[in-house]
């Protein structure tokens, strides 16, 4: 699977040949002929800019500039664009995610230590942050920064499940696992849940459950918390483990840290995270839209702060990051 492929989009195949070329207000664009099936189509094809007339260059500048922080209302203002045309890009971008992803998951890794926390903005109208939809589950790969998670909604059941979902399709490409989270149970009892094996010990019964091999959750109690009962312990495995899975963490690198250091980026980078008023995203979909475009920005366009590296790259998936441009002649089905 190649990101920037110039195979048919419809049969694959490579046997393509520049047919003819056209003026748009972009400049020339090419029409390939596919000899295989008999197609034609333009360069962009099923890209975030099929059919767009403003010019790529002032797109990616207003987009540059939302995704170094600016709000929605001020790059309106700034660059005499209808906030509408904005959001149509911002949902273009975010639109790569699902085919990034893919790409993502076509590896396989060694091993990986993914930090899991929940940040929290306001949405909408002001309401207790447990009937909000602000909160976002982060899943994020320790070393390289790669982000495999960022979605909003209400901190429930679901959110979870679906943050679940993603890193049991990590844990299928992955040898060795650990998930590191702050306070919350969730993850754990529900990755237990949806992923445990029947680990058959000679003893009669049934078998007992355990986590797949070489797969480790831990978590760190927040000590502040109040809580009836028996007092927890400050780290912990809250779920069983395969006996064949090293089971040896270090005390001092179970923790979320890099993620505090996401949420301090999250709040330069992102106005829905930042604005002072009592409105921070108009909704749940408003935000996720900025979530998405973050998303595809930090893990494969911009270097990192401190690794100095595209997250992406660093994690081993490809070799040079992506430039703006070529985030855009990026197909949506490969
Ligand atoms: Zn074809």
């Amino acid at each position: 699977m190649e990101l920037l492929s110039q195979n048919c989009p419809l049969c694959g195949s490579p046997q393509v040949k520049p047919h003819d070329r056209y003026e748009t207000q972009n400049g020339t664009r090419t029409i390939y002929h596919c000899f295989e099936c008999d197609t034609y189509f333009s360069e962009t094809f099923a890209t975030p800019i099929a059919g767009l007339r403003t010019p790529l260059s002032r797109i990616i500048e207003i987009l540059k500039a939302r995704s170094e922080g600016m709000g929605l209302n001020a790059v309106v203002r700034t660059f005499n664009v209808s906030k509408k045309t904005v959001i149509d890009w911002e949902e273009r971008l975010g639109g790569l995610k699902p085919v990034l992803m893919l790409y993502a998951l076509l590896d396989q890794f060694l091993q990986l230590v993914i930090e899991g926390d929940e940040l929290y903005t306001k949405v909408n109208k002001n309401v207790p942050p447990e009937l909000s939809e602000g909160w976002t589950i982060v899943l994020m790969d320790r070393a390289s920064r790669f982000l495999w998670e960022l979605h909003c909604g209400q901190k429930e059941q679901q959110l979870f499940e679906q943050a679940i979902k993603v890193l049991v399709q990590v844990i299928e490409q992955t040898q060795d696992l650990s998930l590191f989270t702050d306070g919350e149970r969730r993850y754990g009892n529900l990755l237990f849940e949806i992923c445990h094996e029947l680990v058959r010990d000679g003893k009669p019964g049934r078998p007992p459950k355990r986590l797949p091999k070489g797969i480790r959750v831990r978590l760190k109690n927040k000590g502040a918390k109040k809580r009836v009962g028996r007092p927890r312990k400050k780290y912990q495995a809250p779920v069983p483990e395969h006996p064949q899975t090293n089971s040896e963490v270090p005390e001092h690198e179970i923790h979320a840290n890099q993620i505090e250091g996401l949420n301090a980026s999250m709040r330069r980078r992102n106005s829905a995270f930042r604005r002072r008023a009592n409105t921070y995203a108009k909704s749940r979909q408003h935000l996720q839209r900025t979530l998405d475009v973050f998303w595809v920005v930090h893990n494969f366009v911009r270097v990192h702060l401190t690794t100095k590296v595209v997250p992406a790259v660093k994690l081993g998936i490809m070799e040079t990051g992506l430039s703006w441009s070529g985030l855009f002649s990026i197909r949506y089905a490969l």
